[in-house]
């Protein structure tokens, strides 16, 4: 057991954080405090938390954090309309929309309306598009957070076969794409995927986005494989059994303390390069 690594995300989202500190105070010497606007429409208590963690993480930094609470019945056109005065807003220099939103909402349209200036999440096609070709200023959080984590450990990208597991354009996708731009030669599997288990037995790197609880079985992981648990499930639970894939892995991420507070750091991150270059000093 002693030669496992356990990747441990607090220790790289203080890095993140311990580099935005100086950042952040010579923008407020300049009067300028950076804000993310976080949207959240309705009530999820799940969507609820994340956006209180990370108003709290903001706050925490000198980041203002503006959160602004939707009805669940809004429709579509109100809320981009919503979205469309903080584009506006000098003020703001990031903006979240906290997925999911209710069904009668078209989340794409929404999505879309956020400037790219402002898209601190990478959650718009052009923002996508960018992390394709490999210059996005703001790749979605959570992948960025997943090769922040392995850039932190030192750990080889290049040449290596890394699995992911799941196609989300806010996860899954954007992820594999950033592998991909690194060299990693890259699967993406999904639902239809046909014998999971052999294709993660080829993988040197393993990426869990899943949103399934314990999905991901010890006995699918190559002797040696990295792991990386994006997964965050109701009761503090990853997408892989953490315990039989630590037997197997090289380095693992935990959940908690693994891939999402690197999230939350990417996200403050995010927010303070748009105010350096939405509010140039
Ligand atoms: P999602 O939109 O529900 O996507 C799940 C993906 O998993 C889909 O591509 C789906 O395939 C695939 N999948 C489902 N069942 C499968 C199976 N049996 N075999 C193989 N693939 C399967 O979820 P998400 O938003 O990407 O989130 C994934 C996980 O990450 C969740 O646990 C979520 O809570 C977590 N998450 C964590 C953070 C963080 O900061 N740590 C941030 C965001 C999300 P299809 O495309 O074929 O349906």
């Amino acid at each position: 057991m002693t030669d496992k690594l356990i990747l441990d995300g607090a220790r790289v989202a203080d890095a993140i954080k311990e580099q935005l500190k100086t950042r952040v105070e010579a923008l407020g010497a300049a009067g300028i405090v950076p804000c993310l606007a976080t949207i959240l429409v309705g009530d999820d208590p799940a969507s609820e938390t994340y956006v209180r963690m990370k108003g709290n993480a903001c706050r925490r930094l000198g980041i203002e954090s503006k959160r602004i609470h939707l009805d669940r019945s809004i429709s579509t056109e109100d809320l981009i309309a919503v979205i469309t005065q903080l584009n506006r807003d000098p003020l703001v220099h990031g903006i979240l929309l906290q997925h999911p939103v209710p069904h009668q909402i078209d989340e794409r349209a929404a999505f879309e309306a956020i400037s790219i200036q402002k898209d601190v999440d990478g959650v718009t096609a052009l923002g996508f598009a960018q992390n394709a070709f490999g210059y996005a200023d703001y790749p979605s959080c959570t992948p960025a957070a997943i090769m922040a984590i392995l850039d932190y450990y030192q750990i080889p990208i290049e040449g290596k076969h890394a699995v992911v597991v799941g196609r989300s354009p806010i996860l899954g996708k954007p992820v594999s794409l950033m592998l991909l731009n690194r060299n990693a030669t890259v699967t993406t599997c999904h639902s239809k995927t046909q014998n999971l288990a052999d294709m993660l037995k080829l993988a040197d790197i393993v990426v869990a986005a899943v949103g399934k609880p314990s999905f991901i079985q010890g006995e699918w992981i190559r002797e040696g494989a990295v792991v990386l648990d994006a997964g965050y499930n109701p009761g503090n639970v990853g997408d892989v059994d953490y315990e039989a894939c630590l037997a197997r892995a090289s380095a693992i991420t935990p959940v908690p303390a693994g891939v999402g507070p690197v999230t939350i750091a990417t996200l403050l991150k995010h927010t303070v390069d748009a105010a350096e270059k939405l509010a140039p000093m």
